[in-house]
């Protein structure tokens, strides 16, 4: 049976949205129907983002990001036609992600959908050799960044009657996976202020709920430099058929 059609007149934002999981919902919320505004970093974010961030921070962002590739968000929505808009930004700068929810408000006429998913890691090594720099970014885009699209979105989708914020967690906020301390105590982190924030938001008919994915065929898992191995989609898809109780990537 096709459901096409289920976010018809939908408005939404996602962040993280020209690669991997992000860039699926994406996809799916334009074949629904749904209106949106995505962000990503830019296809020249890699050279800026080291001057910014420095060389150690920098390398937890890895996306193939060569204008017109597979994570350019620009030709992802020239792909998608009208529905779909890119607008680049980094999650941990409130004015960019409140330029990128503002533009949806303009351009669509209100907000009905936040999906909070942009990340990085996964994997970040041992606890006491992770450094400053690896924890802060990480913290920084994986927590404070749901955190400021939460704050931002709120307004909006109460002016709208309620709504539906969807964050990205991960099974690693669930249990205690060996060199993911930083990365699993951010994805805790979200998973409990989505707890806070369905509360907060329910008197207002603003649904929070997380997900919290295995291991997911991305390019977080298989291009990531922290990882230190040659790996490829075909095969991380192998080992996580292997690894997980359904034996599916
Ligand atoms: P992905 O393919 O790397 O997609 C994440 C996207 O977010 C990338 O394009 C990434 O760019 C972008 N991004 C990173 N920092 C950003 C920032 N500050 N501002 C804007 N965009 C930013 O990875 P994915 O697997 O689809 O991950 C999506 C979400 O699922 C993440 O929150 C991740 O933690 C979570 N997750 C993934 C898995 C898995 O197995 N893949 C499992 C559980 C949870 P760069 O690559 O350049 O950094």
């Amino acid at each position: 049976m096709t459901r096409v059609g289920r976010l018809r007149d939908k408005v939404a934002v996602v962040t993280g949205g020209a690669s991997g999981i992000g860039l699926a919902v994406v996809e799916r919320f334009v074949a629904e129907g749904a209106r949106l505004v995505f962000c990503d970093l830019a296809p020249e974010a890699g050279r800026e983002m080291v001057v910014r961030l420095g060389e150690e921070a920098a390398r937890l962002h890895h996306s193939k990001r060569a204008a017109g590739g597979p994570n350019d968000g620009a030709a992802i929505a020239e792909r998608l036609g009208p529905a779909a808009i890119f607008m680049p930004a980094d999650v941990t700068d409130e004015a960019s992600l409140g330029a990128v929810i503002g533009r949806a408000v303009d351009e669509f006429g209100g907000l009905d959908i936040l999906v909070n998913n942009a990340g990085v890691g996964g994997p970040e090594g041992a606890l006491e050799k992770t450094s400053d720099a690896i924890f802060d970014r990480m913290i920084g885009v994986n927590l404070r960044g749901p955190w400021l699209g939460i704050k931002l979105a709120f307004p909006h989708l109460k002016a709208r009657g309620g709504g539906s914020i969807v964050t990205t967690s991960s099974i690693s906020a669930l249990v205690g996976m060996a060199g993911q301390t930083t990365y699993g105590a951010a994805k805790a982190g979200v998973l409990q202020m989505s707890r806070v924030a369905a509360i907060e938001g329910a008197a207002s008919f603003i649904r929070v709920n997380s997900v919290c994915p295995g291991g997911i065929v991305t390019p977080l898992i298989y291009e990531n430099p922290l990882i230190g191995l040659e790996l490829t989609a075909e095969s991380i898809s192998a080992a996580f058929d292997q690894a997980q109780p359904i034996p599916r990537a």
